[in-house]
Formats: C-alpha cells, sequence, structure tokens
C-alpha cells in the first residue's frame, strides 16, 4: 500500500480523512454542516477532483462527522453506506432541524431515499476499484452505526474511544478493538485530536488483555 495516500482536512477540531492512489479517492467522513468550503478548497489544495473522488465513508452519524454529506453527494460524490447504518440518518437529519443546533440554517437534510446501502463485501470491490486494499469493520463503542476502515496498515476509528480508555470495561468498544487488533495495524487515524498515533498504545493493551 506503499502508492496510497492520506490526506487530513481539520475543521473545528474534527478530523476527514482523503485516501487514495493519486487518481482515485475516497473520502472518511465529511465534517460539520458549514465545512464544505473548507472541504473543497483543501481539495483545491491537493489538486483532487470532486470527479476523482468515489465514494463517501461515514464513520458515524453525529454532525461532526456527516454535516456536508448532502452537499458532497450534489457535487457527484456517491455515499458509501453500510445498511446498519441507515437507521441513524434520521437522528442527524432531526438534531440538525432543531434551529438551535443549526441558527443559520446551513445543514442539507440527506436524503435517505437516494442512497442504496451497501454490504461491507460490496464496500471492499469498490475501495479496491480505487486502488485501495480496504475493509470495513462494524466498530461500535461510541455509537452502535460506528464503522472502521482498514487501509493497509491504517486504522482510522472515528470517534472509537481509544483503546487505553476501554481496557477492563469489557464493552463494546473493547470489543471493537479486539477486532481491529487482528489486523496487521501500525497507524490508528482519529476524528478529533491528533491526526494518527502509532500502534504502541493498542500493543500495551493487547500485550495486557489479550495474552492472559
Ligand atoms: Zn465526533
Amino acid at each position: 500500500m506503499s502508492n496510497t495516500k492520506i490526506h487530513v482536512i481539520t475543521h473545528k477540531r474534527t478530523n476527514m480523512y482523503v485516501i487514495g492512489n493519486n487518481e482515485k479517492y475516497v473520502l472518511y467522513d465529511c465534517l460539520w454542516h458549514d465545512s464544505f468550503s473548507v472541504i473543497k478548497s483543501a481539495l483545491k489544495e491537493h489538486g483532487i477532483a470532486f470527479t476523482q473522488i468515489i465514494g463517501l465513508l461515514i464513520s458515524h452519524f453525529h454532525p461532526d462527522h456527516a454535516g456536508s454529506f448532502e452537499l458532497l453527494r450534489q457535487h457527484g460524490v456517491a455515499p458509501i453506506i453500510l445498511d446498519y447504518q441507515m437507521p441513524h440518518i434520521k437522528w442527524l437529519n432531526n438534531f440538525f432541524a432543531k434551529p438551535k443546533n443549526d441558527p443559520a440554517r446551513q445543514y442539507i437534510p440527506i436524503k435517505t431515499e437516494l442512497i442504496k446501502p451497501v454490504t461491507a463485501d460490496t464496500a471492499k470491490e469498490i475501495l479496491r476499484s480505487c486502488g485501495i486494499d480496504g475493509k470495513i469493520l462494524q466498530t461500535p463503542g461510541h455509537s452502535d452505526d460506528s464503522i472502521s476502515l482498514i487501509v493497509g496498515d491504517s486504522v482510522f476509528v472515528g470517534d472509537l474511544p481509544r483503546a487505553e480508555t476501554t481496557v477492563g470495561f469489557g464493552g463494546k468498544a473493547e470489543a471493537s478493538w479486539c477486532e481491529i487488533s487482528d489486523y496487521n495495524i501500525s497507524k490508528i487515524y482519529y476524528a478529533h485530536g491528533n491526526t494518527y498515533e502509532d500502534i504502541a498504545a493498542i500493543e500495551k493493551w493487547k500485550a495486557e488483555h489479550l495474552d492472559d
């Protein structure tokens, strides 16, 4: 996966990722409802046209991760949405429908009727079509619609609570990290804070909790 490029776009303390092979890309998340102009100029800066973006993955449908979804779709970016994520889109539309959550009325509701959800296998095929050896895992813990994307030795986890904070709680997040740890990961990309962390944290957690 040495030719895979990862660009980060940050707005209001939230990261989204542009992942691809210099010709085609996928997006992992799309920030806030007022982030579209930031996304647009960042893509331009990286020399990436909307026509090169073959899909949009959403880590989970919270306001800071899926806010610019509909605008991107209107610019030709095809959603890659897992079937278990679909019910959560309604929650997001309802969230922004409250005037206190979007005083400037900038959010464009996501048209669920235009989205054809895919299976993880279909998503993998779509990723392969743009040269990405990727895999999508269902990784609940922060929310039930959370997905993680594995690309080579990197994992994009959205808001999955950090591995070291899930230790010993036996909850969904711990189980999700367990699944991620089956892959040969060296970098963890989060949606907030530092762009990525090296594997040290998860390795430490594995050593303490998976070997006994
Ligand atoms: Zn978040």
